[in-house]
């Protein structure tokens, strides 16, 4: 049976090549949503044809209902546009490529209508784990990863014996543009010189935080959620090559990876196609070509970002959603010129002393202490 597909954030770079992968499979695409990318969005409306679009800026909305009123396709806007495209009932599975926390309603909408998702938007789980997990659970939906170590790390995981047998899962990280370098060479870094990842070409945000390795902090509890593993059982590694692109350790030792060149093609394709596998566009790994493989300990007092996230999970209740909101705020104040690079990561860690303590947390929970971390984020970067 045809897969009939809701891409949200699909002008995006997971957004785009989910697109590439729903031609070359000749998947039916349902629905499209982004932002305020009008021009592309209407392009990518006109090839694919679904039956209903949405932006979350209402006034981009607006001009793609003028442009595309020579069609059949339904224009919505804001976040219960975004909601109704992830519910549409006409699709079976949503691919949630949107960036931030903006993404955590449209999986929970998508949850509560049941369909199967494809979860490329991390910050859904690390700012909702609970309520997200918890909601899928009880309406039996399956959230399959397309974050390329959880993807490696769920196919590792085919087949294994209990949970029990689960030793320590193996979170492979490239360590970024300033592997390698210390605080006093970090300190005048630019923007432009954090958007040069070595092996990756992604959406300007997830490149930010991966030269940070804020990054491999969100994947750490994005892991804790999707495997269920106490955090302590997670090792970050860094990898140069993003080969490797994770790893399991069982109780006998024995090392299960998953390997491929560093193509996010395959892990998007593998959560559609899943548990079977297809034919993929992406271009076989040679390991003769690739030579060498090198692992090291990630210097996490340069990067102090990750032991934030460590420690925001262990807390758990609403720290891990305060941690990704500062970092959210952090992250664009950066990038538009703000703060400097280690800002980042002091003023998260800064603010997360004044992280709310509530455990059992409800989504306005999540907003309100999305609010005050940026409050508290934009307050102690006037200080610097
Ligand atoms: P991009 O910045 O390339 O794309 C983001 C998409 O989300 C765009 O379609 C954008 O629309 C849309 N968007 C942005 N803000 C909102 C909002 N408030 N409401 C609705 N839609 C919004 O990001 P990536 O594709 O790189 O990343 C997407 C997610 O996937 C992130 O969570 C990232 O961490 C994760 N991921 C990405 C990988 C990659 O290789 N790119 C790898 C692993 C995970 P518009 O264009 O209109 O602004
Ligand atoms: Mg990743």
């Amino acid at each position: 049976m045809t897969q009939k597909l809701s891409i949200l954030g699909s002008t995006g770079s997971i957004g785009t090549q989910s697109l590439e992968i729903a031609r070359k499979c000749g998947y039916e695409v349902s629905t499209l949503s982004a932002y305020s990318n009008v021009d592309l969005i209407e392009k990518q409306a006109r090839e694919f044809k679904p039956k209903l679009v949405a932006l979350a800026d209402k006034d981009a909305a607006l001009d793609l209902k003028g442009r595309l009123s020579d069609t059949d396709i339904k224009v919505l806007s804001g976040t219960e546009g975004l909601c109704e495209c992830a519910s549409f009932e006409g699709a079976d599975t949503v691919i949630n490529g949107i960036v931030g926390m903006a993404g955590l309603e449209p999986t929970l909408s998508a949850i509560d209508a049941r369909k199967k998702i494809a979860l490329a938007n991390k910050e859904t789980l690390v700012a909702g784990g609970k309520l997200v997990t918890e909601s899928a659970k009880r309406k039996n939906v399956s959230i399959l990863p397309v974050d390329s170590e959880h993807s490696a790390i769920f196919q590792c995981l085919q087949g294994k014996p209990s949970n029990k047998a689960l030793k320590k899962i193996i979170l492979t990280a490239s360590g970024g543009p300033f592997f390698g370098k210390n605080k006093e060479q970090l300190k005048d870094i630019k923007p432009a010189d954090a958007f040069n990842h070595p092996n990756w070409s992604m959406g300007q945000k997830i490149t930010i935080d991966s030269a940070t390795m804020m990054n491999k902090g969100l994947e750490l509890i994005e892991a804790v959620w999707l495997f269920n593993v106490d955090p302590d059982m997670i090792d970050i590694v860094v990898h140069r090559e993003s080969i490797v692109h994770s790893a399991v350790e069982y109780d006998d030792n024995a090392v299960i990876a998953q390997l491929g060149l560093p193509d996010m093609k395959i892990p998007i394709q593998y959560a559609l196609t899943y548990p079977e596998r297809i034919e993929s566009p992406t271009e076989e790994l040679d390991l003769t070509k690739i030579g060498n493989l090198s692992f090291y300990k990630p210097d996490t007092d340069t990067f102090k970002c990750i032991d934030i996230c460590k420690k925001a999970i262990k807390k758990g209740g609403i720290a891990p959603a305060f941690a990704n909101s500062a970092n959210e705020q952090a992250n664009l104040m950066f990038r538009n010129g703000q703060i400097g690079f280690l800002d980042i990561g002091d003023i998260v860690e800064r603010v997360m002393q004044e992280s709310p303590d509530i455990a059992d947390y409800t989504l306005d929970d999540i907003h309100e202490a999305d609010k005050l971390a940026r409050e508290l984020v934009k307050k102690y970067s006037e200080k610097r």
